[in-house]
């Protein structure tokens, strides 16, 4: 099947360089000249494990093209997927790059010769595919309705495992204005062995707010755990999280053995959620129920209780550390999570303003992030690469990412390099490890009781 993949970003460039592995021929576009060239010399733009050999492999095997020239790209071609970003715009998603690629892939829809298919993988507020989109591509092509196909096919992949994700998908959700549009979405699929859904392209749309309001709503109830932890002495966050998960109806116990779903994952304490998707997407839905007249407390709390995270946090840095004024805190971490190059809404940067706010110098560390990245991050240093030149003569650190080599770390020697070594677990991720004594470790969600240096919790 010939796919034309609009938009080159993690969405756009994984799915295509997966569906070409499948056998498929696609041709990926974007308004990106520089974008479009990284990508025609087999080299990803951002970081994703996996990723480069499988674009090699298919750009080397002509499966896959990257071009700038929509129409050009869409001749002959049976589905064209929108896959452009819909960044936060306020409270809402900005719906700019999605209509201006609805628009183009109008007025290139009759070079597809024959019957097409423009879907829509964005993150979009239920009835944006219909009401927008398909009004756009019917506008700029002059055809009507039922002489294109039109699909809503949400994506659920995560950074830093996407392309694992995208191959070995939960389910495939797609939304369809009629059985011949979804047809040619069941071709498109065809080769991946999981449940497809065919719902309503409102149910597909709002299947992906369901799936992030519902993770960003577990890591907001499990800071808020660590909250009322950490205000009441003798409690500890790990303690009662632990006894939340064994609980059968969390993790069954199959043939003797108890199964730990990964869901539980997000039922962890931390320094709040964030990424380009979770906190855009549960503003999206509170803003499209406030629009429909709709209630969303739930989700309300939830984003206060993610706003609030960074500045619970900072209180235990200054419990541990004292005044924070002229002292230099070392942040281990600035992407929004291990395993990824992406900055957007990271918590990490959310800490840095309250960190300064206090007087602060702030150094930073992530193997993942390139000089350039944090530049303009306002940032004290920043080394990419070295642990142990960002430690030095800093009086406190706070680990903001689980990033494994924190885990195998030589603190003996890195606690040597800080003028105090005070460690802040800020994602609990050190608790069993087994520490030096000359380090003062700090895990987070523990009320006035901190553990005592080379201590581990069971
Ligand atoms: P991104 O910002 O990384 O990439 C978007 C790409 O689209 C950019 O390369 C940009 O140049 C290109 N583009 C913009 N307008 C274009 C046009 N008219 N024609 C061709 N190319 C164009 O975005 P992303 O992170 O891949 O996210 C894309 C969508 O998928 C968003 O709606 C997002 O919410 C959703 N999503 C993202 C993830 C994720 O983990 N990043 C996961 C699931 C869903």
């Amino acid at each position: 099947m010939i796919v034309t993949m609009v938009g080159t970003g993690y969405v756009g460039l994984v799915t295509g360089a997966c569906l070409a592995s499948c056998g498929h021929e696609v041709r990926c576009v974007d308004v990106s000249e520089e974008r479009v060239g990284l990508i025609r010399s087999g080299q990803s733009p951002f970081y994703e494990p996996g990723l480069e050999e499988l674009l090699r492999g298919a750009l080397a095997n002509g499966r896959l093209s990257v071009t700038t020239d929509l129409e050009a790209a869409m001749k002959g071609s049976a589905i064209s997927l929108i896959a452009v970003g819909t960044p936060a715009h306020g409270d809402e998603p900005d719906l700019s790059y999605v209509e201006a690629a609805a628009s183009q892939i109008g007025a290139a829809l009759r070079s597809a010769d024959g019957y097409h298919v423009v879907a829509v993988k964005s993150t979009v507020v239920p009835g944006t595919t219909r009401n927008i989109v398909k009004t756009l591509v019917q506008t700029a092509s002059g055809l009507s309705p039922s002489q294109f196909g039109l699909c809503m096919n949400p994506e659920f992949l995560r950074e830093g495992c996407a392309v694992a994700d995208f191959i070995n998908p939960d389910r495939i959700v797609i939304g369809e204005s009629d059985s011949k549009s979804g047809t040619v979405m069941e071709r498109l699929y065809e080769s991946f062995d999981c449940p497809k859904l065919h719902v309503g392209l409102e149910d597909a749309e709002l299947t992906k707010y369901a799936s992030n309001s519902l993770l960003s709503t577990l890591i907001s109830f499990s800071n808020e755990l660590a909250a009322l932890c950490e205000a009441t002495p003798g409690t500890d966050v790990e303690t009662v999280l632990k006894g939340l998960h064994l609980d059968h109806r969390l993790s069954p116990m199959s043939h003797g053995a108890r199964v730990v779903p990964e869901i539980l994952t997000y039922l962890r304490a931390g320094i709040g959620f964030g990424g380009s998707c979770l906190p855009k997407d549960v503003n999206a839905l509170r803003t499209y129920g406030r629009r429909k007249g709709v209630l969303t407390p739930i989700l309300d709390a939830v984003m206060t209780t993610n706003t609030r995270r960074p500045e619970q946090v900072v209180k235990i840095l200054e419990g541990a550390a004292g005044n924070l004024s002229g002292k230099t805190v070392a942040l281990l971490g600035l992407a929004f999570k291990a395993g990824t190059d992406d900055l957007r809404s990271s918590p990490a940067l959310a800490l840095l303003p309250l960190l300064k706010a206090h007087g602060a110098q702030v150094r930073a560390y992530d193997s993942f992030i390139s000089k350039e990245a944090a530049a303009d991050l306002g940032l004290d240093w920043f080394c990419a690469g070295n642990l142990e030149m960002t430690l030095e003569g800093s009086d406190a650190a706070l680990l903001t990412t689980a990033d494994p080599q924190f885990l195998n770390a030589d603190w003996t020697h890195l606690a040597s390099c800080m003028r105090s070594p005070i460690l802040i677990d800020g994602r609990n991720a050190l608790r069993n490890v087994r520490l030096p004594d000359s380090i003062r470790y700090y895990p987070i969600g523990q009320g006035g009781r901190f553990l005592e240096a080379g201590s581990t919790v069971e």
